[in-house]
């Protein structure tokens, strides 16, 4: 079987509207909306639009969630490759691989191309830890280099790659006409927190009346975006398995001690 290289996708319904918080990253990226929509206005007057925003932050964050707004906002194609799939599934043939998928994205523009983990592909030479071949990744990133080089300022394909390692990343990447905005995504904060439980508490159907969000987001400091959206879904799972008619505060405190135990787990393999 034939291994997907990236994946494409049309008619994006993902809006800012979908993103909570991250007021100052979404600012950030409302610019790059405003240069696929109508990037006349800013190539008459000289400017040159940029090709690529890195967005830096912890897992969980919004990073992928945020990149995909872009592209429902502004109404284009989203293309979308992990890295470490990439070093994983196209052993020999990243380059050319990075090439088609410039090239698809240049023939739909205007689009958005998203890198997610980017840091498979763009650590410093030199400094990989991953066990496959060291030149099949240095030619993959030098394929991504050229291609992101070779686009014309009236090209509009803009790069958008998430990390949570800017630090591995090679300098080469961040240069002036690459990556050479950084946006940082971070974890939420209290208020944060409670606006991304308003957002998840949505599809769920029967809550009890005196749920409060302001409570459960003082119960989850450190939880991310994806943990409080694994909240909620575990929440209405643990109450249904109770057999409970609707989703209440203690159903909510149970799965923040699953999620809580979860990541505990997770953490005690990586260490
Ligand atoms: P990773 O680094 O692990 O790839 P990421 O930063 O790209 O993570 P996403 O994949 O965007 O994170 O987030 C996963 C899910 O968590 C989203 O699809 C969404 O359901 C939820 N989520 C994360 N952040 C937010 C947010 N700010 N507002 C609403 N939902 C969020």
């Amino acid at each position: 079987s034939k291994a997907k290289l990236f994946d494409e996708k049309k008619d994006i319904k993902t809006s800012f509207k979908d993103v909570a918080g991250l007021e100052g990253a979404k600012e950030e990226v409302q610019e790059i909306v405003d240069f696929l929509k109508h990037p006349d206005k800013y190539t008459n007057l000289g400017g040159k639009i940029p090709k690529g925003a890195l967005l830096v932050g912890p897992p969980g964050t919004g990073k992928t969630l945020l990149a995909k707004a872009v592209a429902g906002e502004a109404g284009v194609p989203f293309f979308s490759l992990s890295g470490s799939d990439f070093v994983e599934m196209f052993v020999g043939v990243g380059a050319s691989r990075v090439r088609d998928l410039f090239k698809q994205a240049k023939d739909k523009s205007p689009a958005i191309i998203f890198i997610d983990e980017i840091d498979a592909i763009g650590r410093s030479r030199g400094k990989s830890n991953f066990s496959g071949s060291n030149d099949e990744r240095e030619n993959t990133l030098n394929q991504l280099l050229t291609e992101m080089d070779g686009f014309g300022t009236n090209t509009n394909v803009i790069v958008l790659a998430a990390t949570n390692r800017a630090d591995v990343l090679d300098k080469a990447l961040m240069r002036a006409g690459r990556f050479d905005r950084q946006i940082y995504v971070d974890l939420p904060d209290l208020r944060e927190r409670k606006e991304i439980f308003d957002v998840h508490l949505k599809p769920l159907k029967k809550l009890d009346d005196e749920l409060d969000t302001d409570f459960l987001a003082k119960q989850t400091p450190g939880f991310s975006g994806a943990d409080i959206a694994n909240v909620c879904n575990e929440a209405a799972l643990v109450a249904a398995r109770k057999g409970n008619k609707s989703v209440g505060k203690q159903d909510f405190l149970d799965a923040v001690d699953r999620i809580i135990g979860g990541l505990e787990k997770k953490n005690k393999i990586m260490t």
